[in-house]
């Protein structure tokens, strides 16, 4: 899959909502960015910037202990596909479907010269998840304590409905399962067995995924979604989805 095509897929975003559900979300947002520091501020400027920004807007703690969060240092993506690979044997993942793949885009540098650019995507575990929004069994929901958007496959009626509303495409309907699946972020293959790492981000030779919790100021995601100087966003932010998967370069 191409970037662009992520780009102009159809989303549940807030212009498709009513106006009354629609500025609940916005609002959620504009808290939510104070309390994360996430969603759409990162998207344009540096971690110091957001907190300059927000002056005056009390942020609370990380509402998750562990609060899981990836960052994606995007530029240094080979597109070697260990991670995906990682994944597949990790999680079992079919033939038919994914838990992250590698988009590319073709960035112009001169009249007949292009760059290639990679871009690891997969469940972004968002804080304001539509997917479990919108779940008509609550077979998706969001763990009270570590954050991760799960699936309890038993009570997936196979409706779609959260395919249908995931802004990033992160989910596929699992015909061995009878039901959607996604990533998970290894919870059950590897983290709740005491590893630290999930499969993806253990398997990158470039150290493009990094993995940790959010809310532990020792943790290489804290230090990099916090580093002054560092740009991050996330991927469509005026979704109002507010992403637990970090981008930046470097
Ligand atoms: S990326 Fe999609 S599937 Fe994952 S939590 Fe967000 S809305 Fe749900
Ligand atoms: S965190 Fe685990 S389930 Fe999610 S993409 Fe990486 S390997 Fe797959
Ligand atoms: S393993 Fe790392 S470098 Fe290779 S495709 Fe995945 S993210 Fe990119």
């Amino acid at each position: 899959m191409k970037i662009e095509d992520l780009e102009r897929m159809k989303n549940e975003g807030p212009e498709s909502l009513p106006s009354e559900e629609r500025r609940k979300f916005l609002k959620m947002g504009l808290v939510v960015t104070g309390v994360f520091a996430g969603g759409s501020v990162l998207s344009l400027t540096s971690a110091r910037n957001v907190y300059g920004a927000l002056e005056g807007i009390k942020l609370k703690k990380y509402p998750y202990k562990p609060h899981y969060s990836m960052v994606i240092r995007q530029d240094r993506c080979i597109d070697c596909e260990l991670c995906k690979e990682a994944c597949v044997k990790t999680n079992n993942v079919p033939e038919y479907g994914y838990r992250t793949t590698i988009l590319e885009r073709e960035i112009p540098i001169g009249p007949d010269e292009f760059q290639r650019e990679f871009m690891p995507v997969l469940c972004n575990h968002c804080n304001q998840p539509p997917c479990v929004r919108v779940c008509p069994t609550k077979a998706t929901y969001k763990d009270k304590k570590t954050g991760i958007v799960m699936m309890e496959y038993k009570k997936c009626i196979g409706c779609k409905t959260c395919m249908a509303a995931c802004p990033y495409n992160a989910r596929y309907f699992n015909e061995e399962k009878r039901a959607i699946d996604k990533c998970n972020f290894c919870f059950d293959t590897r983290l709740s067995k005491g590893e630290k790492l999930t499969a993806c981000a253990a398997a990158c030779p470039a150290d493009v995924r990094i993995f940790g919790d959010l809310s532990d100021p020792e943790s290489r995601v804290y230090k990099l979604v916090h580093e002054p100087e560092r740009v991050v966003w996330v991927l469509r932010p005026e979704t109002g989805a507010l992403p637990n998967v970090y981008y930046t370069k470097g």
